[in-house]
């Protein structure tokens, strides 16, 4: 890891499938100038392009389970060292285990970085399937909509780019979605505490409407980075 300067924040989203993560991630990433960096984006990119890691992780990805920490901490590591991601970012989908918790740890003290606040979106697990299974993106430029929470003004058109190739995700499925449920709770839920004991642990409510949630979260995040 190169390109961070010591003084870029770190913050950390976490939650389970479905709580918001990436909504909110875009939005601060828009509000503080900071780099949204999302672990699921890197890998389905990787596996787009056919690469090694992307080969290793398309099944696991599919059945709803966790990649490897390796290949996960490995993407990680080379996105971080882009010159962009010397603006500070926002992790989204990692750490999901305490191994990958402690290779950010080690990687950030390189740089002599640290975490400036991690932050627990909470929901309630039931809520979680319909939030995911309605969920879709624009292709072009990856803004989120779902079919219940937030549709695009004109059906099928991108409010923000005029897109009209609006994609689901292949793991956005009841079946799936229990298992990544299930891989959080297991594997990623224990870094809350993790977070705790190291007195970067921050919560919201994720319940509220996304526009409340987005208002909570800016005053967690300006609190952070100042
Ligand atoms: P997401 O887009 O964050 O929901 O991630 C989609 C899928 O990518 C997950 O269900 C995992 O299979 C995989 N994945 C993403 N981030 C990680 C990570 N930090 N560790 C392990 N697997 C991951």
């Amino acid at each position: 890891m190169s390109a961070a300067n010591e003084n870029a924040p770190v913050l950390i989203l976490l939650g389970p499938p479905g709580a918001g993560k990436g909504t909110q991630a875009r939005k601060l990433e828009e509000k503080f100038g900071l780099v949204q960096l999302s672990t699921g984006d890197l890998l389905r990119a990787a596996v787009a392009a056919g690469t090694d890691a992307g080969k290793a992780a398309k099944a696991v990805m599919e059945a709803g389970e966790l990649v490897s920490d390796d290949i996960v901490i490995a993407i990680l590591r080379d996105r971080l060292a882009d010159p962009d991601c010397a603006r500070g970012v926002i992790l989204d989908g990692f750490p999901r285990t305490t191994v990958q918790a402690e290779a950010l740890d080690a990687l950030l003290a390189e740089n002599g970085q640290k975490i400036n606040a991690a932050i627990s979106l909470e929901v309630d697990d039931a809520a979680m399937v319909s939030r995911i299974s309605g969920r879709y993106t624009c292709g072009k430029c990856g803004e989120g909509y779902h079919d219940e929470f937030k549709q695009p003004a004109k059906d099928g058109v991108c409010d923000k780019c005029g897109g009209t190739d609006m994609k689901r995700r292949a793991d956005d499925n009841a079946e799936t979605v229990g298992s990544r449920l299930v891989a959080y709770h297991a594997q990623t839920a224990p870094l809350i505490a993790y977070y705790k004991g190291k007195g970067s642990l921050k919560t919201v409510n994720a319940m509220l409407g996304i526009d409340e949630i987005a208002g909570n979260l800016n005053a967690i995040v300006e609190d952070a980075i100042a």
